[in-house]
């Protein structure tokens, strides 16, 4: 029988909290013998949800059990009750499925993606299909950990990537992270294409580590398990390593941006994408952000699309004009007020520039634009004095400064899901784990109970000051 535990706890902005409870869980699963049958999930949700109380990071562990599988349960749930945000106003839950593939749930799943999900909903899937759960705080945590085992059920059928994610000696939570930034620049010249987000060159800075108090040290994302293993050794980490453990993961896919907005039914916090036709010449407000109305083929409710200076999609948006036409991806921000609900935009696809013409005074014979004596006067060249009455205005076509095709936000404006320029053409479905390599790894010496999951010691592979 397959077993899926789905985790969400929804403190954690960066999902930091929900990773490090599931590599706990997974060092505990290992210990006892229990046969994981893929790499942890890591499913990133909706971004566009601006509250924090439902967590867009969530995990699923898949095993295999048998029928008597209470002990195992207790000892997960055991596990879980001990997070330390439990009383911290953190929305945590916890979720046992067993069963084949749901479609309900896969539904659900997809739907979390692009959608505002309730309570409710995943509750009524939950009593239908008789989950088992724990849920703390707001119960929020349900919806999140829902998703992730319906996402473990078809994300071999879509596109995913993964991430090695190592976690920080206890007495160092809280201090600076000890990495060192040149080893980043390196490890992701020597991996590229097929790591990502690792180092923003415009800004130099660092992507791979998290700023706050949380257990992870670093993340590197990417195409390939063994190649992760092999770039967190290429960093230099002048500070002790509890573990790490690799996940899957829908990150850098664009999932969230697959579902078609219906430009009738604009609702707040969903995410997707448009296409339509440019309405009238952008406005630009300071700092930049640029403002375009779109109007959806085959409707005409236009609805108004902002593109932030953070994004670097403004000098992009500035060149469009009336007629354009674009595909636009992100999420609708709730209107406030007399203002109308607004896309914002995460991505901009250009399908078709439009043609556009001005009217000039015709040409002298010398080679001179003539100028104009006023209406029905003619024109007269002010170069070499002659003068044509019988003349007309000229079409010119006009330059665009712009070309048909993909336009990308930078990497400081990425969300979780936003698909790195490197991902493209790189993208996998159908592909089949493979769990043969070192994928889970903890340090015996921190933790005093010992774990038999421990496989190699890195840490004379990685270089400590
Ligand atoms: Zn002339």
């Amino acid at each position: 029988m397959i077993l899926y535990i789905g985790l969400d706890d929804t403190d954690s902005r960066e999902g930091g909290c929900t990773t490090y409870l599931a590599y706990r869980l997974v060092d505990f699963l290992l210990s006892e013998g229990v046969e994981i049958l893929d790499y942890p999930l890591l499913a990133r949700l909706n971004p566009n949800i601006p509250w924090k109380t439902r967590g867009n990071g969530a995990v699923c562990i898949k095993v295999a059990v048998d029928d008597d599988m209470q002990d195992l349960k207790d000892g997960i749930v055991s596990i879980f009750k001990d997070n330390p945000h439990m009383n911290y106003g953190a929305d945590p839950a916890l979720l046992f499925y067993t069963g084949s593939t749901n479609k309900d749930i896969i539904h659900f799943a997809e739907r979390a993606l692009y959608d505002v999900l309730s309570n409710e909903s995943a509750l009524s899937i939950i009593n239908k299909y008789g989950l088992e759960y724990y849920a703390y705080g707001s119960t929020q945590g349900i919806v999140g950990a829902l998703a992730s085992i319906g996402t473990s059920m078809y994300i071999d059928n879509a596109d995913y990537t993964y991430e090695i994610i190592a976690y920080r000696l206890r007495e160092n939570y809280g201090r600076p992270r000890m990495i060192d930034e040149t080893s980043v620049i390196d490890m992701d010249r020597s991996t590229e294409p097929y790591t990502f987000n690792n180092y923003d060159y415009k800004h130099k800075r660092v992507l791979i580590a998290p700023h706050g108090p949380d257990p992870v040290l670093c993340g590197i994302r990417g195409e390939d398990p063994e190649l992760l293993i092999k770039a967190l050794r290429m960093l230099e980490i002048k500070e002790g390593m509890e573990g790490y453990m690799l996940f899957k993961s829908n990150q850098g896919t664009d999932a969230h941006l697959q579902h078609a907005i219906d430009a009738n039914d604009l609702r707040a916090y969903t995410s997707g994408y448009i296409v339509g036709r440019v309405v009238d010449d952008p406005k630009v407000i300071k700092k930049g952000h640029t403002f375009f109305e779109l109007e959806p083929l085959g409707s005409s409710n236009s609805i108004v699309c902002a593109v932030y200076e953070p994004t670097g999609l403004c000098s992009i948006a500035q060149r469009l004009r009336n007629d354009d036409i674009l595909e636009v991806g992100g999420g609708v921000r709730d209107g406030k007020d007399i203002h109308q609900k607004v896309l914002n935009v995460e991505y901009i696809m250009v399908l078709k520039v439009a043609e556009k013409y001005i009217y000039m005074n015709p040409a002298c014979t010398c080679g001179k634009r003539l100028k104009s004596e006023g209406k029905n006067k003619g024109y007269s060249c002010k170069h070499c004095g002659c003068s044509i009455v019988d003349a007309s205005k000229v079409r010119v076509r006009v330059h665009r400064d712009i070309k048909e095709g993909l336009y990308l936000t930078d990497p400081k404006a990425h969300r979780h899901l936003t698909k790195p320029l490197r991902r493209y053409m790189l993208d996998k479905h159908r592909l089949r784990s493979r769990l043969d390599i070192e994928w889970f790894y903890r340090d015996s010496s921190s933790n005093k109970n010992g774990s038999k999951a421990l496989r190699i010691d890195i840490r004379d592979r990685i270089k400590y000051s």
